[in-house]
């Protein structure tokens, strides 16, 4: 779908939209918006509309903080949960400089300019995510809870409640929006959900990943639930993962596909996954942002921990699906829904290529259970481990000037100046943990 200025305007006006909501991302992958009337459309779409961006977390100095957003028309669409007259729209932004440059600071950027990059290889990147989260109830001050709706688990049926009624409005909500669902089903956790919905570019799943997120908490609130996104939530439950899936295509081929090699792989596939493994530790940090990820990604739960890949396993970092044809990809498991979608889908596409550039080849897949290995064997194999803490993986992207040159200066500055502010607030905190740990014993 490809819609001009034109197509927006008419639209507009057959479904008598009033407002337009102007969205884009901090570095942080909030989503921030200014609502405009309809009348200034005409305006915003020639991006001549301009915001003070010295508020926003990660953009610039109060000096120089005249921004303006530049709306790609492709993402205008209606809220269905909104009045049908008088509708709400909205428009998902690049944010640009008074110069007419792409600002450093936008996320949205920094992502087309590796795609960019890929699309001078020849390749044009697909990519599917799979989110997922949970639904907590609200106290009766509507404050969030940690108390979950149902006490069911993967893919079960739960006699028709909350939850499953929220997730049936959110799965229409979005087809309104123009997503493709695929599939939806309750997850491993209490209260754990999960929907899938079709692969698209990878400009175009950034964008849907951020609606996405925003619809889900939307109309979780609308049934009395709180959706959170949060990556491990409750201890020694499952926590919530982005498995994200890759595909590199050429002229419209899935150039991953090779009926004729190994694994039915081709070398480009090989390739791409030494790419991802290689830098695996340096882009974790922004695949895995917060202090909270790194409670995900401990053994038993079906999360990553050991950077390896296979085609069966569900333990390793990769995981290659059955799947061949038009639909041969990767699977990269440790993505959580944290992250702020346009860097981390950067990120792994520029370690995916820098792979493809540099002829990086993979160790041999590894079919076994990892978690149920010594260390010793994990040594022998040379199977190394992701980051344990946002520290170490703060150090590991400091180190690594593939993945920080698909961050671009501004970008990493920003977003790891603010990270180690991040790490030392919680590192300073005492927990409960501890004091149940010590405060008797000593
Ligand atoms: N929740 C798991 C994770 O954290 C994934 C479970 C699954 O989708 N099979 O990645
Ligand atoms: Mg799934
Ligand atoms: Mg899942
Ligand atoms: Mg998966």
């Amino acid at each position: 779908m490809s819609l001009t200025k034109e197509d927006v305007l008419r639209i507009a006006k057959e479904k008598d939209v009033r407002f337009v909501r102007l969205q884009f991302t901090d570095i942080f992958g909030v989503l921030k918006n200014v609502a405009i009337t309809v009348e200034q459309l005409e305006k915003a779409l020639d991006g001549e509309l301009m915001f003070d961006g010295s508020s926003i977390e990660g953009f610039v100095r109060i000096e120089e903080s005249d921004m303006y957003l530049k709306p790609d028309p492709n993402t205008f669409v209606t809220f269905p949960w909104r009045p049908q007259e008088g509708s709400v729209a909205r428009l998902i932004c690049d944010v640009y400089t008074p110069d007419g440059e792409p600002f450093e600071g936008c996320p949205r950027c920094t992502l087309k300019r590796v795609l960019q990059e890929a699309s001078e290889l020849g390749y044009t990147v697909n990519v599917g995510p799979e989110a997922e989260f949970f639904l907590f109830l609200v106290d009766e001050n509507g404050k969030p809870t940690t108390i979950t709706h149902d006490k069911a688990s993967y893919f079960d049926l739960t006699p028709v409640d909350l939850g499953e009624n929220a997730r049936r409005d959110m799965v229409i909500a979005l087809q309104d929006m123009g997503f493709e669902v695929e599939a939806s089903h309750h997850e491993v956790g209490p209260g754990q959900h999960e929907i899938d919905f079709k692969y698209d570019d990878a400009l175009a799943t950034a964008d849907k990943i951020v609606t996405f997120k925003f619809v889900v908490r939307t109309i979780a609130q609308r049934h009395g639930l709180h959706a959170t996104f949060m990556p491990k939530p409750l201890y020694g439950i499952a926590g919530s993962g982005m498995h994200t899936h890759l595909s590199l295509f050429a002229n419209g081929t899935n150039v991953f596909y090779d009926p004729n090699s190994k694994y039915q792989l081709s070398e480009t596939a090989m390739y791409f996954i030494g790419g991802l493994l290689k830098h695996a530790r340096g882009y974790t940090a922004i695949t895995n942002p917060t202090v909270n990820s790194y409670k995900r990604l401990v053994s038993g739960f079906e999360a990553p921990v050991y950077i390896a890949w296979s085609e069966k396993n569900r333990s390793p970092l990769v995981r290659i699906p059955a799947r061949r044809g038009t639909g041969t990809r990767v699977e990269v498991r440790n993505p959580d829904p944290s992250c702020n979608p346009y860097l981390a889908l950067a990120v792994l596409i520029k370690a995916g290529l820098d792979g493809v550039k540099n002829r990086i080849v993979p160790p041999p897949p590894i079919d076994k259970n990892i978690y149920a290995l010594t260390p010793e064997e994990r040594k022998e194999m040379q199977i190394a481990s992701l980051p344990v803490d946002l520290n170490e993986a703060l150090e590991e992207l400091s180190r690594n000037p593939v993945i920080r040159a698909a961050l671009g200066d501004h970008i990493y500055n920003r977003f790891t100046e603010a990270k180690r502010i991040e790490w030392d607030n919680y590192r300073m905190q005492v927990h409960q943990w501890e004091l149940d740990q010590y405060l008797t014993k000593f």
